[in-house]
């Protein structure tokens, strides 16, 4: 594998800078892991689905589980956004970054009757509904306060979206949306209750997908839905197509958003359908090779059979490699150090062998040195813990040769605030 770098990151006289800003810098400034984000990477990536969209009416509301640091929702939300939230914590803060309500969806399998009630006194823009008992609790939460819930409905296309098991979404043995079979029936019941206003349609086939076919096979049987619902007397005004597309983590190729989006738009103006209002919600695609995750190699530890390197950062920071074997370039912050190069397990100090962030990794670089790990602006920051007591890492964002501290690292005295009862 030939090493690229993702957007707006390169070496600049031997160093590693993201836009105009030298990591080694804010790695001496901030300490480590520290997580760093372009501010550009994240703009150009919504820029490909604005010009995928334009012309049509469409909402993209950023899916926020993604990473939802304030900074990065005000950049996206300023540029246009609205927020896809998944529970009352994400609307919470979703309201704090100043999206419009009327811009929120609110997706997932479990909300509880508070968060119900929460997003509809708020006005939220759509509830995405997953099953028939969250479709009654919403119609009487919503009676009880005299208004009507906006929802779609999350329909399960069964396709195979060919990703990773645990982060496939649309085949119909998982939890989520409603099975095909079920749709028509769920959307009678729904246009039926007073406290719902039905307002579209949505799915979601699953993340880090690489190939077009399964969004085209998904749009067709949402489409075959869709005509079979408005045939059965309910309205239906917009298309909700979740979000899912991939990035280039080990020599990925995803369609470009924007070629997708041409894509599938011939697919719906084929079919009749080009007057529809289109929401999308991705989330990894506009964040994930904005950002990367500054360590220091701590010690090394050569084996028999195995060669370690063991950094400060770890499992509890960067948790794809644990949850899916994920794979995560990683790289030096200085080309220019004059190191023998071995192959290295690039591990963290928790104690669980699950805790590696990349394996047989050629580098070259000793104790003391500082890597960076690529592709971590999604789904690291927003999934890591304090697990073994481990404070959560600081977050910078840079504009150009600006570089800002966004959330300071978290202190021991952070983590013993919330335990009372001593
Ligand atoms: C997670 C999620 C998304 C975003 O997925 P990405 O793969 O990050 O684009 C969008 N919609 C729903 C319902 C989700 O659960």
């Amino acid at each position: 594998m030939t090493l690229t770098l993702p957007a707006h990151i390169h070496y600049r006289d031997q160093l590693l800078h993201i836009e105009d800003v030298a990591l080694d810098r804010l790695a001496a400034e901030y300490g480590t892991p520290l997580f760093v984000y372009s501010e550009q990477s994240m703009l150009d990536a919504l820029a490909a689905y604005q010009r995928g969209l334009a012309g049509r009416e469409h909402l993209i509301c950023y899916a926020m589980k993604a990473n939802a640091n304030l900074a990065v929702l005000r950049t996206l939300v300023q540029a246009g956004c609205g927020l896809d939230i998944v529970s009352g914590g994400e609307m919470a803060r979703a309201l704090a970054a100043g999206v419009a309500p009327a811009k929120i969806i609110f997706s997932g399998v479990g909300k509880t009757r508070q968060e119900m009630r929460d997003a509809l006194g708020a006005g939220i823009g759509c509830f995405n509904v997953e099953s028939t008992a969250e479709l009654d609790v919403l119609d009487a939460v919503a009676r009880e306060m005299g208004l009507r819930a906006p929802v779609s409905i999350r329909v399960n296309p069964n396709v195979d979206a060919k990703t990773h098991p645990y982060i496939s979404t649309g085949l119909k043995d998982n939890k989520f949306g409603i099975a095909h079979d079920d749709v028509l029936r769920t959307y009678q019941h729904a246009a039926a209750c007073s406290g719902l206003q039905v307002l579209g349609i949505d799915c979601h086939i699953g993340s880090q997908i690489t190939e077009t076919a399964p969004y085209l096979e998904a749009m067709d049987r949402v489409l075959d839905l869709v005509e079979s619902i408005e045939a059965a007397g309910v309205p239906i005004h917009h298309l909700d197509f979740g979000g899912g597309l991939g990035i280039n983590y080990q020599g990925d190729t995803p369609p470009a958003a924007d070629a997708l989006w041409l894509q599938l738009l011939q697919r719906i103006d084929a079919r009749g359908h080009g007057h529809r209002k289109i929401v999308i919600e991705p989330g990894r695609s506009l964040v994930g090779n904005a950002g990367v995750c500054v360590t220091e190699v701590v010690f090394e530890k050569p084996g028999a059979h195995k060669n370690f390197l063991i950094v400060d950062a770890a499992m509890n920071d960067l948790p794809r490699p644990a949850m899916y074997q994920a794979f995560h370039q990683i790289v030096p912050l200085r080309s220019d150090l004059a190191r023998p190069a071995h192959t290295w397990d690039v591990v963290g100090p928790v104690c669980e062998s699950g805790d590696w962030l990349g394996r047989d990794r050629t580098l070259a670089v000793q104790a003391g040195d500082h890597l960076a790990v690529l592709s971590a602006g999604a789904y690291c920051m927003s999934m890591a813990s304090n697990y073994n007591a481990r404070a959560r890492a600081a977050e910078v964002l840079v504009h150009g040769s600006q570089a800002r501290l966004v959330r300071r690292r978290e202190t021991s005295a952070d983590l013993l605030q919330a335990e009372t009862g001593l």
